[in-house]
C-alpha cells in the first residue's frame, strides 16, 4: 500500500487524529467517570498526631476543634518565628494544651554575617529547648541563600554547625531538616514540566539555575546526618526526594538516627501506591504522619483515605495550587503500620 492510499484508509485515520485545541489549563476541570469503591474517612482508625503543621496564624481553640472533629491527637507547629516572637507562639499554643500542642523551633539564619554566628546557634538551640521546644528546623535557604561573614554561600555541611548538632544530641531533641525541593523544581518552567501550574502559581519555588544541584544539596545533607549518629535527625517531606523512595530507603537503612515525614507529599507518595506501600511496610517505625497544610477536616480525611483504604484515582490533599495533574491511590495500610505511622512513631519524640 502506498503512503497516501494508507493515509485514506479509515483506520489509519482515525488513529493519526490529533487534537490541536486551545483551552486554558487553569480551565481544564476533567471529572473522572470510573466507577470503583469509595470510602468518606471521617476519623482514622488509630489517634493521630500530625507532626508537621504551621500554626502560627492560627487559634488555638480553633485548631483544637478541627483536632478534635476528626481523630488528631496531638499536633506540633513548627514555628517560622525565631527569637521572643517564638517564645510568644510557643506559650500562646502550651498555656491553652501542654499534652497536644508542641512546637518545633525554627532556626535563626539572620545574623550569620555577625561575628559569634556558630556559638550563637548553640545557645539558640539550648534556649529553645529550655523554654519547650521539642525540636529545631532548618529550612532550604541554607544552602541556597545564607551567606557567610566572608560572603560564600554557607554550606548544610559546614563544620562550624557541628556543635549545634551535637548539642542537639546532648539535649535529646531532634533537628528536621527541609533542604531542597520536588525534582521538577529544578528543571525549566515549561510544557515539560510536571508541577508546572504549582511553579507557574510559586515561581520563587523554583532552583532552575541555582547555584547547587538537588543531588549536591541532598548530599551536603546527608553528609551532615552521617557525621552525627547521636543526633536524631528528621527528613521532612519523605527526605525531599519522595520520587526516588529507593534512595529514601537506602538512606534510612543506613542511618537508625533517621525518621521521615509524609507532610505535603500525598501526592507523590498516591501516584506511585505499589511502591509506597512497600516503602511503609519496610520503615514503619521511621515515618512520621504530618500534613503540612492548613488545619482543616477535609484535608485530614483525605489523608486517612489515603493511608487506610484501597479506593482508587482520588484527590490527594494540597495546597491551592496542586502539585501536578494526577490523582492518588490508597495504601491500605495495615493496622500495626498504621498504629507506628500515625501516632507510635512520634510519641518516641515528644516531648
Ligand atoms: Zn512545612
Amino acid at each position: 500500500m502506498s503512503d497516501s492510499a494508507k493515509s485514506e484508509d479509515p483506520f489509519v485515520r482515525m488513529v493519526s487524529a490529533k487534537a490541536e485545541v486551545d483551552l486554558r489549563l487553569s480551565d481544564f476541570h476533567p471529572r473522572s467517570m470510573l466507577v470503583t469503591p469509595q470510602h468518606e474517612m471521617r476519623r482514622p482508625k488509630f489517634p493521630v498526631i500530625d507532626y508537621h503543621n504551621h500554626l502560627d496564624a492560627q487559634d488555638p481553640q480553633e485548631v483544637l476543634k478541627v483536632m478534635d472533629e476528626c481523630g488528631v491527637e496531638r499536633l506540633v507547629n513548627i514555628t517560622m518565628y525565631t527569637g521572643e516572637k517564638a517564645f510568644g507562639i510557643m506559650d500562646k499554643f502550651h498555656s491553652v494544651d501542654r499534652r497536644r500542642f508542641a512546637t518545633y523551633g525554627w532556626m535563626d539564619l539572620s545574623d550569620v554575617q555577625s561575628a559569634g554566628f556558630f556559638e550563637r546557634s548553640v545557645e539558640r538551640l539550648e534556649r529553645l529547648v529550655e523554654r519547650g521546644a521539642c525540636g529545631m528546623k532548618i529550612w532550604k535557604d541554607l544552602g541556597t541563600k545564607v551567606r557567610d561573614q566572608e560572603g560564600s554561600l554557607l554550606r548544610i555541611d559546614d563544620q562550624r554547625l557541628d556543635p549545634m548538632y551535637e548539642k542537639a544530641a546532648e539535649l535529646g531533641v531532634p533537628i528536621m531538616y527541609h533542604i531542597a525541593d520536588p525534582d521538577a523544581f529544578f528543571l525549566p518552567i515549561d510544557a515539560r514540566n510536571e508541577r508546572y501550574e504549582e511553579l507557574a502559581a510559586h515561581p520563587e519555588w523554583s532552583y532552575y539555575g541555582s547555584h547547587y544541584s538537588k543531588e549536591e544539596l541532598l548530599a551536603q545533607r546527608d553528609r551532615v546526618i552521617a557525621r552525627h549518629p547521636k543526633t536524631t535527625f528528621v527528613g521532612a517531606h519523605v527526605a525531599e526526594h519522595p520520587e526516588d523512595l529507593a534512595y529514601v530507603s537506602r538512606l534510612l537503612d543506613k542511618h537508625p538516627h533517621l525518621y521521615v515525614d509524609i507532610g505535603a507529599r500525598c501526592a507523590e507518595l498516591g501516584r506511585q501506591p505499589y511502591t509506597a506501600r512497600e516503602f511503609f511496610l519496610k520503615h514503619a517505625d521511621r515515618i512520621l504522619f504530618g500534613t503540612d497544610l492548613i488545619p482543616e477536616v477535609n484535608m485530614y480525611r483525605l489523608h486517612y483515605r489515603f493511608l487506610e483504604t484501597s479506593d482508587q484515582y482520588f484527590d490527594y490533599p494540597s495546597h491551592a495550587s496542586r502539585q501536578g495533574r494526577w490523582n492518588i491511590y490508597g495504601l491500605f495500610l495495615p493496622d500495626d503500620v498504621l498504629r507506628k505511622v500515625y501516632r507510635e512513631n512520634a510519641l518516641r519524640l515528644w516531648r
